[in-house]
């Protein structure tokens, strides 16, 4: 049963009407690779770059990026890797970063951000992710963006780059949905990008305006709010527009009550923690997509995260 399993965990997730949901991994290390690769992740859906350069004096040069991504990819054997360029600041903090503080951290310059004070620091790390072999490996995600010129810009800067290394091929790049801004314009943020990745964790909190890490409010910090759902929704139609995808990497993708309603919304990536890979592949192939499109509906209109919860319980009971 064991061998059956695994050998189970290793194929793709099919909805039992035949929509496919890539079922990839959240990781931060090369340990986590193998993990992932062990669990039968269909890809990486982010590796949050931060934490492979926290215990470090200084910041990595570009072959180091280079390096540290290339032993990743290799350790895939032939998935993609969806790479996040750094997201310093509030809960995420980079010691050798000497930036001066700040009375909000959480509406600072964190994420793509720090580049208006520090472009360096960005240059160095994109031209690592462009060298990175084989190129269609890789593909850029940038955190905490806010709107579509933001986002033309450091497009922009990528190409730049590229060719500046005499790279010509084209170079996927994705954003993150992890500011209500950023739902509220998925449409024109999917012109300029190939695919968008909404962050539940940083979205929840700034759409409700609750800090992710103060432990009283984490019960009511919920990404299955109403508020939240309808800024997923915006997301998948705004990607639709423009034929682009959507995955959700958030801790949202991980959680078996979410997964129906967020294939229901359109979402056809979920890119959870390792080892829930198989029980969210095991979730996935128990769902009819045509019923989770029609209740996701139903469950927008409902007007708690518990009201959410109960009802997604009801029509698809976990195992
Ligand atoms: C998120 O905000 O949901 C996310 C995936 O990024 P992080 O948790 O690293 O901020
Ligand atoms: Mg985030």
């Amino acid at each position: 049963v064991r061998e059956a399993n695994r050998r189970l965990s290793q194929e793709a997730a099919v909805t039992t009407d035949g929509r496919a949901i890539e079922v990839a991994a959240n990781i931060a290390t090369l340990d986590d690779a193998r993990t992932a690769v062990e669990n039968g992740a269909d890809a990486v859906g982010l590796l949050r770059t931060e934490l492979l350069f926290i215990h470090r004096a200084t910041a990595p040069s570009t072959d180091e990026h280079r390096a540290s991504y290339q032993s990743i990819v290799d350790a895939l054997e032939g998935r993609t890797a969806i790479i996040r360029t750094l997201d310093v600041g509030a809960d995420k903090e980079v010691p050798y970063l000497t930036l001066p503080p700040e009375a909000n951290p959480a509406l600072g310059l964190r994420g793509v951000r720090l580049a208006q004070v520090r472009p360096d620091l960005l240059d160095d790390q994109l031209r690592g992710l462009i060298g990175v072999t084989p190129h269609g490996a890789v593909r850029i995600l940038l955190p905490m963006v806010t709107d579509a010129n933001e986002l033309a810009r450091l497009r922009e800067r990528i190409d730049d780059l590229a060719h500046a290394m005499g790279r010509s091929d084209p170079i996927e790049v994705g954003v993150m949905i992890e500011v209500p801004s950023a739902a509220l314009l998925a449409d024109q943020l999917a012109r300029h990008a190939d695919f968008l990745s909404i962050g539940t964790n940083d979205l929840t909190q700034y759409t409700l305006a609750m800090d992710r890490c103060q432990p009283d409010l984490a019960a009511q910090a919920d990404g299955l709010h109403p508020a939240v759902l309808r800024l997923i929704e915006a997301t998948t139609r705004g990607a639709a527009k423009y034929g682009k995808w959507v995955g959700v990497c958030g801790a949202l993708a991980g959680d078996p009550l979410a997964v129906p309603l967020l294939v229901g919304l359109g979402v056809t990536e979920l890119s959870v923690d390792p080892v829930a890979v198989p029980g969210i592949k095991a979730r996935v192939r128990r769902l009819d997509y045509q019923l989770c499109r029609q209740r996701a509906g139903d469950l927008l209109a409902l007007e708690s995260a518990q009201a959410v919860r109960a009802a997604s319980r009801e029509i698809w009971p976990l195992e």
